[in-house]
């Protein structure tokens, strides 16, 4: 009787074992994906927290960042932790580039190739910038067509072909405000939603 409860329980034991083998086996793909779908997020903040501080780091110092991410972690901007993709290999760095016209700062994994996910995309800032530059050449190329100074209606740049009517608005919406100094013969370029979205502004680049 005590023999045959034995056989019972450890044909138990090994049912539970082999049920709880296969919930492992059939789990495992899903534990994998989102290992990696958990690194790409990791990746793409990292890369996120980079350009954040790049932007800060020029709005301190005023002027543009031509370093790497070595130069951002000697002047306390970015910690250790935040340089390197968790897909490794350890010491693989994020590379950087400025554009010193636009200031639209791009941070590239070192494994893109390998994890074509991690990727930074523009975002609505960079289009934001893109735009108001392309308004302050427009205009130039009006005043030097008109040879008189633009009044700071931008429907009249859409009307005549200088500018394509897309780019008078900023990708959250509303219409950028042109002021006009006629004093001074200047004119300023402004996102109508630059009070909320302080990182849309265009500031021109100092030469240093
Ligand atoms: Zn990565
Ligand atoms: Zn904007």
């Amino acid at each position: 009787m005590l023999a045959n409860q034995t056989g019972i329980g450890i044909y138990k034991i090994l049912i539970v074992i082999f049920v709880a083998g296969l919930i492992f086996i059939l789990t495992l793909p899903q534990v994998f994906n989102l290992n990696r779908r958990e690194k790409t997020e990791k990746c793409i903040s990292n890369m996120q927290e980079i350009k954040d501080q790049i932007k800060k780091y020029m709005r301190d110092r005023n002027e543009l960042f031509t370093g790497t991410t070595n130069d951002l972690i000697r002047t306390r901007y970015i910690t250790v932790v935040e340089e390197e993709c968790p897909e490794g290999p350890a010491g693989s760095k994020y590379s950087i580039t400025v554009d010193r016209k636009t200031r639209i700062i791009r941070i590239y994994c070192p494994n893109e190739k390998k994890f074509d996910d991690h990727v930074l995309v523009l975002d609505s800032a960079d289009y934001c910038v893109q735009n108001i530059i392309m308004i302050n050449e427009a205009i130039n190329q009006y005043i030097i067509d008109k040879k008189s100074l633009f009044g700071g209606n931008l429907a009249v740049l859409v009307q005549e072909g200088y500018i394509n009517e897309d780019h008078v608005k900023c990708p959250t919406g509303g219409e950028y405000e042109v002021i006009v100094d006629q004093g001074a013969k200047s004119f300023d370029v402004y996102c109508p939603n630059r009070f909320r979205l302080r990182d849309h502004i265009y500031q021109l680049p100092q030469e240093n």
